[in-house]
């Protein structure tokens, strides 16, 4: 039986990872998992939800935020854990500094590393910081890219990547999101706040909390969506707001607080799901959430200067507005305007992103 190390830490990581380790579990693969532990208030959520209890945790929750330090505190953890576990291979996902220490570490021990979601590219290697050197550095190490579109899959090409072992997957973020709502406890899940909007009132979602955005680019933003509500009535906006301090310090600001404005405590996922159903429009920065509109066909724009998901731009499915106040103001009303129509673009595949990769694992590598 062949000894697989999943690593994950954050919120995204978990959700995106999850198929994947199921698929690994129902064809044999023994699946430890590594919970490298940054934001445990909003993992564990998602562990508790998913019935994951982490092998090995390494609690670098509270250390710190500092990047020298997460990597001073992570890499010799990392690898007394590969010494201790001795994977035949370790697979990482997406862009985080865990996952590159990670990626990091196997390497020197010669350990095969499986990338899933790879090649997306900003081309700009301060935004997202430190992410698009993070995933850069973790395409110079893996054995196997799994690209979740063919935009992803070609920024891996053009970078000289061995083309026999770039994989065009899909996205495991839709696995996810069409398995959670087979899940019985979905339909009792729906939020409190969702049950008291009138049919008629529009609905926006809006989350922002990616470092680009800290500061004065997030306070634009606020204000922004204060604006949109006094030039629009029978709209509401719910912002389910990230814990970070840096966002929590700036999105209940006084200057911010308006009848229709809801500043919430993040939502589980399942509760975040009924209300990415019921928005007309989704402000955000998020990258997941930018891959769950495309495939829920939502109105969609993005609160960031650059992107590494150019496939929505360029097919006309969204605009980056950075966090200029005046353009979110005038993109918002604007959509709200024209009845929000429903368009359909989903470059992130049918749900079957976990299964590519578990076989190509399986039979391939
Ligand atoms: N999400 C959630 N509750 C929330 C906000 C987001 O469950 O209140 C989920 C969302 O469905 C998506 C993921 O979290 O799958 C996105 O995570 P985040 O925005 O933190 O990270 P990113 O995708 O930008 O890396």
């Amino acid at each position: 039986m062949k000894k697989i190390l999943v690593a994950f830490g954050t919120r995204p990581e978990i959700i995106k990872l999850t198929p994947v380790m199921h698929e690994l579990k129902s064809s044999d693969f023994d699946v430890i998992t590594l919970h490298t532990g940054q934001h445990n208030q909003l993992a564990e959520e998602m562990l508790q939800l998913f019935r994951i209890e982490p092998n090995y945790d390494l609690k670098s929750m509270g250390t710190t935020s500092d990047l020298f330090e997460l990597t001073e505190f992570l890499l010799p953890k990392i690898k007394q854990l590969l010494y201790t576990v001795k994977p035949d291979s370790v697979i990482v996902q997406g862009d985080t500094t865990s996952a590159f220490l990670c990626a990091l570490a196997a390497f020197y021990l010669k350990i095969p590393v499986y990338h899933v979601e790879a090649g997306l590219r900003s081309f700009d290697i301060y935004n997202p910081f430190p992410e698009e050197v993070n995933r850069k550095q973790i395409s110079g190490i893996a054995s196997a890219h799994f690209a979740p579109t063919s935009q992803a899959k070609q920024n891996l090409l053009n970078e000289g990547v061995d083309p026999s072992v770039i994989f065009e997957t899909g996205n495991t973020v839709i696995d996810a999101l069409y398995k959670i709502k087979e899940l019985k406890q979905y339909a009792n899940s729906v939020p409190e706040i969702l049950r008291e909007i009138p049919e008629e009132e529009k609905l926006i979602l809006v989350t922002a909390h990616r470092r680009e955005n800290h500061g004065e680019p997030l306070e634009q933003i606020m204000s922004a969506l204060v604006e949109i509500l006094d030039q629009h009535e029978q709209l509401l906006i719910l912002f389910p707001a990230h814990p970070s301090p840096a966002v929590q310090e700036i999105v209940h600001l006084e200057d911010y607080k308006h009848p229709r404005l809801k500043v919430i405590q993040p939502l589980s996922y399942l509760s975040f799901h009924h209300v990415l159903d019921r928005c007309d429009v989704i402000l955000t920065d998020s990258g997941g959430i930018q891959e769950e509109a495309a495939a829920l066909g939502k109105t969609l724009l993005v609160l960031r200067e650059k992107t590494e998901r150019q496939e929505l731009i360029e097919s006309g499915f969204t605009k980056l507005l950075g966090s200029d106040k005046k353009l979110i103001v005038k993109e918002t009303l604007k959509v709200l305007a024209s009845g929000i129509s429903r368009q359909k673009f989903n470059p992130y595949g049918n749900g079957d992103a976990s299964k590519k990769i578990v076989h190509l694992i399986k039979n391939q590598l």
